[in-house]
């Protein structure tokens, strides 16, 4: 009996079988935050065949209180969530596939990252990525599971395709800009855990191929004031639905020439463009060693200027800390970085 996995073995309904059904399977995991460390943990431990992390930020010390990849090293060297997460996960079992992406999940590069998935799991802070995780599960049929956690409350629901309804039948209006979000109201290291569990457990049935006992509900939970509730999802279904009824793709259909956001409670704007750009470091470097102090390291460059921390990353992304004005994060791009 293979050993790296004896317990698992002894525990799935088909034993070997299903041990090669898992790893034979390709998951995205969508942020590489707080959930996202503990969803690769748990799959790259369990030995699914590839997983493929994407995220657009650096590690930093707020992050460690529950990201449980990371160490106090990561964020003195400023690494990318990504590649901090592929050097541990590599040394925990280097038989799964890890596959970096340093990017920021946008409508011009999701198809890209996700084709050829078996399942996509969400680690994601914020509703406007989840709805263009919809759009392109339902476009591509490709199962989701959706996990949010907040405070001490967290949710998770899992969304197939074709069988189930989706996120959008859930929340047909779209407003996402009044949600409580954990750097408003901050978040308890142990409910992540519990609703990866959630996730991973139902990710592991889905892959392999086992759907006896998958759950059909959505859950709601609360382990400060131990709340604990069940809702009948199926009975989301929205026939009129613009999305897996009507198949308009809206959030995959945004293809803007820059995209520019602000990072929500963190005083900082990030800057996209979206059509495909390769920054050579060395020679940034020359030029803004003239302006202010600069840090090079193989994944950014890094800037204090007129009072405002830069980080450029080598697809030409820019994060700007220490304004939340969209303006001065635009000049600030078209001064350093170009068009
Ligand atoms: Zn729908």
């Amino acid at each position: 009996m293979n050993n790296k996995y004896s317990r698992q073995l002894l525990f799935w309904p088909e034993g070997e079988s299903s041990q090669k059904k898992l790893s034979e399977k390709i998951v995205t995991i969508i942020g590489i935050g707080a959930l996202g460390t503990a969803l690769a943990n748990h799959l790259v431990r369990a030995g699914v065949g590839e997983v493929r992390l994407v995220d657009r930020d650096f590690v930093e010390e707020s992050n460690l209180q529950r990201q449980m990849l990371f160490d106090e090293k990561d964020a003195a060297n400023h690494l990318p969530k990504v590649v901090a997460a592929e050097n541990k996960l590599s040394t925990i079992n280097s038989s799964v596939k890890i596959k970096p992406y340093i990017e920021d999940l946008n409508a011009s590069n999701i198809e890209d990252i996700v084709e050829g998935s078996h399942l996509i799991l969400d680690g994601t802070d914020n509703m406007s990525t989840r709805f263009l995780i919809n759009d392109v599960s339902i476009k591509l049929e490709i199962p989701w599971i959706y996990g949010g956690v907040v405070h001490s409350r967290g949710m998770t629901t899992t969304i197939i395709p074709n069988i189930t309804p989706c996120f959008r039948c859930l929340f047909p209006d779209v407003e996402t800009g009044h949600a409580e979000t954990c750097d408003s109201v901050g978040v308890l290291s142990t409910v992540v855990h519990v609703i990866a569990s959630y996730q991973v457990t139902e990710a592991l049935k889905l892959l392999i191929e086992d759907r006896t006992f998958i759950r059909e509900e959505m859950i709601q939970l609360d382990v400060w004031k131990n709340d604990f509730e069940l809702f009948p999802f199926q009975l989301s279904l929205n026939e009129d639905c613009s999305c897996c009824q009507k198949k308009d793709f809206k959030f995959l259909s945004d293809v803007n020439t820059q995209l520019v956001s602000s990072l929500c409670g963190r005083n900082a704007i990030q800057i996209t463009p979206m059509a495909s750009k390769e920054i050579v470091f060395n020679d940034f470097y020359k030029k803004w060693a003239k302006l202010g102090k600069v840090k090079q390291t193989p994944y950014l460059l890094r800037l204090t200027y007129e009072g405002y921390q830069l980080s450029l990353f080598k697809n030409a992304r820019l994060l700007v800390q220490g304004t939340a004005d969209q303006k001065i994060a635009k000049r600030l791009y078209s001064t350093l970085v170009g068009e």
